[in-house]
């Protein structure tokens, strides 16, 4: 039970606020280390509780409100949509407190996060651009962090944010703590926890996610020439309510979509090579369901949330196991 975790009388009401009954095994595991003080370096996915894994610790660090105080805890994540979503999940947890929390991300206007900063902040949210651009402003003060956590290390490494995230914890105090989830930890999520952790403590949750145990897994052994024959049977077989089918590269993705094109309809293909105007029109038709099959590269393979996806088509195996979990 939460009541084991050593949380303040504060915090146990607000759980009980948010009908959070039981830790999940991600905070079990995560919160009791974070008050501690350690350095973590979390494996888990989004929908094991990560969220208030990390927000919990950081909620019960906090020192009472100030005003123009600087803020106390940073939590860097890859997309706006996600700093928001992290930011609705603390004001949750801090619910009949105050805590004065902002989100710092791009698309909206500079001004209006530079007068919430100026009036107090406990808690900033971001992604690294815009974090870079306040930092670079002197509108973030980072002197009174005292936890700074990274949400989806992997993706921001994915989309390119280590120059940005490794400026930013430059600027960071050194005595502080750091937390680092990720999906995944490759060799650059590594790198990046060896050069700015302080022996991080590893707790891998992966194998627990509830997402692993609820997706059957199946594999089909064919000839070259016979796949897409084979997909075709499938996909009529299945009747996907949505499917993503994975193709290894560009050209082969716009060559099997000619190809099934002829057999099904609300179908289309999504890649790189596509005007940004495209892939947003094919994200918000499959989102809606207008699309039903959608044939793509891996650029779709990460952070996309849809819920009526219920097959996810390998035709062309991934380049690695990472990016299999990710698909
Ligand atoms: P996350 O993995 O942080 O994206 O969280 C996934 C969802 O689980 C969010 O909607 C949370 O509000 C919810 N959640 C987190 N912790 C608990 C808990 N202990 N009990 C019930 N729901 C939870």
């Amino acid at each position: 039970n939460f009541d084991t975790l050593g949380l303040s009388p504060e915090m146990l009401a607000s759980l009980a606020h948010a009908e959070y009954e039981h830790p999940t095994p991600v905070q079990a595991g995560l919160i009791p280390r974070a008050m501690a003080g350690a350095d973590i370096l979390g494996q888990a996915r989004t929908g094991t509780g990560k969220t208030a894994a990390f927000a919990i610790p950081i909620l019960e660090s906090l020192e009472p409100h100030k005003r123009g105080g600087a803020p106390q805890a940073l939590i860097l994540t890859p997309t706006r949509e996600l700093a928001v979503q992290v930011r609705d999940e603390i004001d949750k947890l801090a619910y009949g407190r105050r805590v004065a929390s902002v989100t710092l991300h791009g698309g909206k206007p500079i001004r209006g996060q530079i007068a919430k900063l100026n009036r107090g902040i406990e808690i900033a949210v971001g992604t690294p651009g815009r974090l870079l651009d306040h930092l670079g402003r002197g509108s973030l003060d980072t002197q009174n962090l005292r936890t700074v956590v990274l949400d989806e290390a992997d993706r921001m490494l994915d989309i390119g944010f280590r120059p940005d995230i490794e400026k930013i914890l430059r600027r960071c105090p050194q005595n502080r703590q750091t937390m680092l989830l990720s999906a995944t930890v490759p060799p650059p999520v590594q790198r990046l926890a060896g050069r700015y952790m302080r022996e991080p403590i590893l707790l891998d949750f992966s194998t627990e996610s509830k997402a692993s145990d609820t997706i059957d897994q199946y594999y089909f052994t064919v000839d070259a020439e016979r796949k897409v024959a084979l997909l075709v049977r499938l996909l009529e077989r299945e009747q996907p309510e949505q499917a993503i089918v994975f193709c290894r590269t560009r050209r082969g993705t716009d060559r099997l979509c000619r190809k099934l094109s002829t057999k099904f309809r609300a179908m289309d293909c999504i890649h790189g090579d596509m005007q940004q105007g495209n892939r947003d029109r094919v994200m918000r038709q499959f989102r809606s369901k207008e699309v039903r099959i959608l044939i793509a590269t891996d650029v779709v393979g990460r952070g996309i949330d849809v819920t009526g996806i219920s097959h996810i088509i390998n035709f062309d195996i991934p380049q690695s196991s990472d990016d299999y979990v990710h698909r």
